[in-house]
């Protein structure tokens, strides 16, 4: 059987909240309908049937209109799963690449990147940010397009999620090569088993060879056999598109799950979990 998808829409202004609850839309998180009163432009998200969603589309006011075609877990699926897939946290708008063309040499080695698909840097350095990241709200977060690489508060590291084994280390502002006081990069074990991915669809690169899985919205991904994971890791597979958006999964145990949604880093939804 095939599994119920739903169409989510972020970058959220009130006028649009305000559209969406006409057509019974699912705005998540719930606190964001208050936010949104405020008049705050906000990275919350709804999520629509499609027969909802090509009515409203074209009728929001976001001027960034973003939206995915997603999977839809059950409350039960997702609170009882050990294990899942982190599918979005805050990110970091960084704009390096404008700052400083050549960044890239400073962080990563990129003798071994793949011309066709942009696969095989490895980082070597502490990673920079060009602008520092205010971290008031958003303790945990992405950066521009390295989606795999997981950043947080400094003292949100030390308080909630070193007692869960997850280590760190320093990242430093891009023209000063200083240390931000502020903010850590996490450091991931990335797990030594294959993800069990029979039946989806991937793409060999024809330059390199190396694999990528094109995960459908229907699709859902496979346990781990492996005993005592950590708390939170990096997947071996690279998801997404030969040559367009791909990331790789971090994976989280379901008690750091609710750790985060108690300190309002994640929301609910926002995960896919290991079935
Ligand atoms: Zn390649």
């Amino acid at each position: 059987m095939k599994r119920k998808t739903v169409f989510r829409i972020d970058n959220l202004s009130y006028n649009d909240i305000a559209l969406l609850l006409q057509y019974n839309a699912k705005i998540s998180p719930e606190y964001m309908i208050e936010e949104a009163k405020k008049g705050k432009s906000l990275f919350g998200s709804a999520a629509l049937e499609e027969e909802e969603f090509l009515k409203v589309y074209p009728q929001l006011f976001s001027s960034i209109k973003g939206y995915r075609h997603v999977p839809c877990f059950t409350k039960k699926e997702l609170d009882s799963a050990e294990f899942l897939i982190l599918d979005y946290l805050h990110n970091h708008p960084d704009y390096r690449h404008e700052v400083e063309p050549d960044y890239r040499h400073l962080v990563f080695d990129l003798s071994n990147v793949c011309k066709y698909c942009g696969r095989g840097d490895s980082q070597i350095a502490d990673y920079r940010f060009a602008v520092r990241p205010n971290t008031s709200r958003w303790k945990l977060f992405t950066a521009a397009w390295n989606y795999y690489m997981i950043f947080a508060d400094k003292e949100f590291h030390e308080t909630v999620l070193q007692p869960f084994g997850i280590k760190c280390r320093p990242v430093l502002s891009l023209k000063k090569s200083k240390i931000l006081e502020n903010v850590v990069q996490l450091v991931l074990p990335i797990i030594e088993e294959d993800m069990d991915m029979r039946d989806m669809n991937f793409d060999d690169c024809p330059e390199c060879g190396r694999r990528i899985y094109s995960l459908e919205p229907e699709d859902f991904c496979r346990k781990y056999k492996s005993d005592n994971l950590p708390s939170m890791f990096e997947g071996k597979e690279f998801i997404g598109h030969l040559q367009g958006t791909r990331s790789k999964h971090i994976f989280i145990s379901q008690e750091l799950r609710q750790t985060l949604i108690a300190h309002k880093q994640l929301w609910r939804t926002r995960c896919i979990p290991l079935i």
